[in-house]
């Protein structure tokens, strides 16, 4: 249970004043939400920062004023000036004065009545925005503020500027934000006061408020130390977390699986390759791992196409032969189903029973399985998270398999570790996003790692090419011919950020696009079709039947078909350079040569010029991780967003690898000397677990 100091910040938004049903919607839109919250809440909020700082602490006076800076005034008003009648486009004009000059404050459409309420002719009121000189007056248009004396405090001297949304004003949501910050309870201290004294680190109250509330302009700024610290808050919860998991697959006892090879020796003579060195070697750890007694936790990176799904089939097979079952889990429904189609056929001639369970298996074939499952009369069980409901119970699952594990959260992972009858399955987690060796620690902590490294032999590299939409007609050209000679195309439309609706849109205008051109041989995939049709569509695409395959990014995970060759993707600009890569591994897979078309939006900034060009440079996914994180700088990498990997809500900044690292330090030592929380700063640290929503791993803990 989250402890009750932290309620008023768990509540919804809507228990600020002002924020009804469709603020609330807006606010949904502006503020980013972690996976499974639907509701804006206040602490939702507080760690939607601000991205600068408008200064209006310039009060001049009206002879001194500057043009074209913001600054503030007392005035009195003087007189108000409305247009004629009839001529719309002529501003409302209020003239106001103080003891030095005269200022005129304009108003383009505005309402009367609502001007007159605002600046009543012979009050004072402070007024603040940009300043501007119109012949020989001097004028605002549209002040940002117009308060009275009495309400000079609401007027922000230091005015935090925040991404907004349409309809969402960045006085709405100042005003919100001063709400969320009163809602901010004292808590005990959690981080070493050495440690604070030593960076110069206030409380995190204090923290809270700075940030959202700043008193200097330059303290809107990842380097600032209350930013620093609230940074610091949310690496040391996270590799609290990571540890308190780690520390609890260590406390469960594991048991020794081992095989006697028999199934394994089949499953390789069926195989139509020899695995590669990285895959025989990434078999020996996973081997020496099951036969330890201690419980197996271990991350498979391979780049996309690198053959982590043989590891996974020959690795279950070890625990089949051991007279127990395994479990493989993807992402989606369309893998799981891919999955058992390639691993199916030769499991069979193994003799290993293998079923598929995912959110489509219902009623009685759901039963069905169900109690196969519970009879032992299932080896291998393949699905996507319909794995993890309760009712699903195994006879004996000794491994279980995580494929592109970065779509699944926290929560998931541990959900299938308590699976073993015992708690003691072995886990071993499979990734196609090559993450650089800092991020993995954050994400993963200090898991044991395998690499495939070297592609399966015989793969040709895929040409990439930049093309400017204004050649899109040319690209289309090209496609016909190609398509004329055989060739299969995966055309990737453009990610339109938080808009599921227009994304979908795009897809299907090119879809339609394409198939007037090409003619009916052009298939569409998106997420928000039933899944029965898109295992359709995709199997018309990998039979060959539909040439051409439009799609939404539902494809970036996994799927393979080797006859495909060319890879377009629109707006490439948009997307993160490690999705491009994993869009990119859905070709090059076959014998033939393989095309890339990058198709941007010109212009093309520095940044992104420099990003496309290294995926024209190179197909080394780790490479290619590296310079992302260089590019974007801090943990906004590998299109963290895009492909659900866990986001920082504050800690991305630029040092984030020194505080990290000196996280990693501080959660391990805690955890050494006060392994279960008790002391007064373990207590303290729950409310930081819980604050940073680890509320997994606290549950962990405690059962421990
Ligand atoms: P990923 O790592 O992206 O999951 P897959 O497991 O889907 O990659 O493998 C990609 C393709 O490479 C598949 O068609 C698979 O049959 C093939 N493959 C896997 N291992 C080898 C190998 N050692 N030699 C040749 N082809 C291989
Ligand atoms: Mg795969």
């Amino acid at each position: 249970m989250r402890p009750s100091v932290l309620t008023p910040l768990f509540a919804s938004a809507q228990a600020l004043t002002g924020v009804g049903p469709r603020l609330l919607a807006l606010l949904k839109k502006a503020v980013r939400l972690p996976p499974g919250i639907s509701e804006p809440r206040v602490v939702d909020l507080l760690w939607h920062v601000p991205t600068g700082v408008i200064d209006r602490r310039s009060e001049p006076g009206l002879a001194l004023a500057v043009p074209g800076t913001i600054a503030t005034f007392a005035v009195r008003v003087l007189k108000h000036k409305a247009p004629p009648p009839g001529v719309a486009k002529a501003p409302y004009k209020v003239t106001c004065e103080d003891e030095t000059g005269r200022i005129d404050l304009i108003f383009f459409h505005a309402e009367r009545r609502f001007v007159e309420r605002q600046l009543p002719v012979g009050s004072t009121r402070y007024i603040s925005g940009r300043v501007e000189r119109y012949g020989d007056t001097l004028q605002m248009v549209h002040p940002d503020y117009i308060v009275p004396p009495e309400a000079r405090a609401d007027l922000p001297m230091l005015e935090p500027v925040y991404p907004l949304t349409a309809g969402l004003s960045g006085k709405i949501l100042l005003k919100l934000m001063r709400q969320a910050v009163e809602r901010v309870p004292e808590l005990p201290e959690w981080q070493e006061p050495r440690w604070l004294k030593a960076r110069g680190w206030p409380s995190f109250g204090e923290a809270i408020r700075r940030l959202h509330v700043p008193q200097e302009p330059d303290e809107v700024s990842p380097a600032a130390p209350h930013w620093q610290r609230l940074a610091y808050d949310e690496l040391l919860a996270g590799q609290i977390a990571l540890a308190l998991v780690r520390q609890s697959f260590k406390a469960q006892r594991g048991r020794p699986i081992v095989g006697d090879g028999r199934i394994r020796k089949q499953l390789l003579a069926a195989l139509p390759f020899a695995l590669t060195p990285s895959q025989s070697k990434a078999l020996r750890e996973i081997e020496a791992d099951m036969a330890a007694p201690t419980r197996m936790l271990r991350l498979l990176q391979g780049d996309v196409g690198s053959g982590k799904t043989a590891v996974a089939l020959i690795s279950m097979a070890i625990a089949v032969e051991a007279g127990a079952q395994a479990a493989l889990m993807a992402p989606t429904e369309v893998l799981a189903r891919q999955h058992v189609e390639t691993i199916g056929p030769l499991a069979e001639k193994a003799g290993v029973r293998v079923a598929l369970l995912t959110g489509r298996e219902k009623g009685k074939t759901r039963a069905e399985i169900l109690e196969r499952l519970a009879r032992g009369d299932i080896d291998i069980l393949v699905g996507t998270h319909a794995l993890f409901q309760p009712d699903v119970v195994f006879k004996d699952l000794a491994f279980a398999v995580i494929d592109e594990q970065h779509r699944f959260g926290v929560h998931q992972r541990l959900a299938l570790q308590t699976k073993g009858g015992n708690g003691s399955a072995d886990v071993l987690v499979m990734t196609a996003t090559p993450i650089p060796r800092t991020l993995l620690m954050t994400h993963y902590g200090d898991l044991d790692v395998s690499r495939l490294t070297e592609k399966p032999a015989g793969r040709k590299p895929v040409i990439t090419t930049l093309v400017s939409t204004e050649r899109l007609e040319e690209v289309v050209d090209g496609l016909r011919r190609a398509v004329s000679e055989g060739a299969q195309v995966y055309w990737v439309c453009p990610l339109i950020e938080g808009n599921g609706a227009s994304e979908l849109a795009a897809a299907q205008e090119r879809h339609a696009h394409l198939t007037q051109v090409l003619g009916p041989v052009v298939g569409l995939l998106h997420g928000a079709m039933p899944g029965r049709v898109k295992d359709a569509t995709m199997a018309a695409f990998a039979e060959g039947k539909l040439r051409v395959l439009v799609s939404t990014t539902v494809i970036e995970v996994g799927v393979n078909v080797p006859n495909a060759t060319i890879m377009v993707i629109e707006h490439a600009e948009r997307f993160g350079l490690a999705q491009l890569h994993q869009l990119r591994g859905r070709v090059g897979r076959g014998q033939r040569q393989s095309y890339c078309v990058l198709l941007y939006k010109p212009p093309l900034g520095e940044t992104a010029q420099e990003r496309l060009k290294m995926m024209r440079e190179t197909e080394d996914g780790f490479l290619i991780a590296e310079k992302d994180l260089e590019l974007r700088g801090g943990g906004e990498v590998l299109g963290a967003r895009q492909s659900g990997m866990p986001e920082f809500r504050i800690a991305n900044v630029p040092n984030f690898e020194e505080l990290l690292a000196a996280a990693r330090d501080d959660a391990r030592l805690l955890l050494h000397t006060d392994p279960h929380l008790t002391s007064t700063r373990g207590a303290a640290i729950r409310n930081l677990l819980y604050l940073f929503e680890c509320d997994d791993a606290v549950r962990l803990f405690r059962a421990a």
